[in-house]
């Protein structure tokens, strides 16, 4: 070992190696610094008298399964600048961490490979110790996301943990990247974003969201001038709801048993796309013979079909002309779901033909929260609030695909 050893190897510059010392498995490196190198921590002059000496250890890189320890007795000195009195600034560590920046570095390297579980147990320190390295490197990156680019968003409340705890996330729709992340959802949860947003002067063209009246009220207010589309996938599964709805009640109200019978197992087979139903299962005949029965569920499961065309058209204009279809026909129905339905899409037209001058969704919100629920089942339930909204912010780098 000498001091050039310490300097190129282990990240130890500016100290006077003195001994090596084996210790239950580890190594420690004594070392000194020189009095004429002390330096006050406060204010970085070199008028300083000495004070005594704290004597510290620091994790440093370990020499294969071995770990390293950094032993010295850090001076105190009293500064004739500032005139505190405090421990000389260290070149190699940060103020109040235990471990070198080298330490820290490799152990950010292994996270990208490694859970924070396994890095921990490689390196043979605490698992709080790695998460802190990690949260501070992404503090470092992400405390403050740039909006001033933002040009089209996607904005959805996902849920983590038990007990429904929401957040409320905003990602641009250009790069991937999560922007915001707010605690809890509706309205409130944006308080935070619109104010940075004004800040930073960006011009949103578009947002995406579902049909939620708290966020068309939100966007509408902060955003005037921006188009709202309406998620095209939210829009369709609201109707599969009401029509799995529609299907519960006529099966409550059936008097007939055969044809209670009938009704029972069709909730999937209605919502299933018609080129999946599965005729070795007898499914097609099975949903042939629901509909039947039931003219009402025959005329919305009708609809369901056709309300996915409103997106699949060549430009606005033909899109206009299917959806004001759809809407007639669920207005001239004799069932009361369809009408209120009609009557939502008709107060939202504009939002849901927005679509086409704005080809957007949510759909990769849903991306985002599928790598959240994957990083979640790994973490200890993220209790630190602040470390999992980082994470959020992480992950479209995917640099630490890992957590727990
Ligand atoms: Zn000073």
């Amino acid at each position: 070992m000498s001091t050039s050893l310490l300097y190129h190897a282990f990240g130890v510059r500016g100290y006077r190696y003195r001994r090596t010392q084996y210790v239950a498995g580890g190594i420690v490196f004594h070392v000194t610094q020189e009095a004429e190198s002390y330096r006050c921590s406060g204010c970085g002059a070199s008028d300083v008298a000495p004070r005594g000496r704290v004597q510290r250890r620091f994790r440093g890189l370990p020499i294969g399964r071995r770990a390293v320890r950094i032993a010295l007795a850090i001076p105190r000195v009293a500064c004739r600048n500032c005139g505190n009195i405090r421990q000389v600034a260290l070149g190699f560590a940060d103020a109040r961490r235990s471990y070198t920046k080298a330490f820290a570095r490799y152990a950010l390297e292994l996270s990208r490979l490694m859970t924070i579980k396994d890095v921990a147990r490689h390196l043979g320190i605490s698992w709080d110790v790695i998460k802190d390295i990690q949260k501070q490197d992404l503090q470092r990156r992400f405390a403050k996301p740039k909006l001033k680019h933002l040009r089209q968003i996607a904005i959805d409340e996902i849920s983590v943990g038990k007990g429904h705890r929401y957040v409320t996330i905003v990602l641009d729709l250009d790069s991937g990247a999560a922007v915001y992340v707010g605690p809890g959802k509706g309205g409130d949860a944006l308080t935070l974003f619109w104010r940075r947003l004004r800040r930073s002067g960006a011009k949103i063209a578009a947002v995406a969201i579902d049909m939620s009246p708290a966020y068309i009220d939100a966007v509408g207010t902060h955003l005037p001038e921006a188009a709202l589309v309406f998620d095209r996938f939210h829009v369709i599964k609201l109707f599969n709801d009401k029509l799995s709805q529609l299907r519960r009640d006529l099966h409550r109200e059936a008097t007939d048993r055969m044809h209670k019978r009938v009704l029972k197992g069709t909730r999937w087979l209605l919502l299933k796309r018609p080129e999946h139903l599965d005729p070795k299962r007898n499914e097609p005949a099975r949903l042939q013979e629901a509909l039947q029965l039931n003219q009402s569920l025959a005329t919305a499961y009708y609809l369901k079909e056709q309300l996915g065309e409103v997106w699949e058209q060549d430009d606005q204009e033909s899109a206009r002309d299917v959806l004001l279809d759809w809407i007639q026909q669920a207005e001239t129905s004799e069932i009361r779901m369809l009408h209120k339905f009609a009557q939502t899409l008709r107060a939202h037209a504009w939002q849901i033909l927005a679509y086409y001058d704005h080809p957007i969704s949510t759909g990769p919100l849903e991306g985002t929260n599928h790598k959240i629920k994957t990083m979640k089942r790994q973490a200890y339930g993220f209790r630190d609030q602040e470390f999992l909204k980082l994470k959020i912010y992480a992950i479209h780098e995917s640099k630490y695909a890992l957590v727990g």
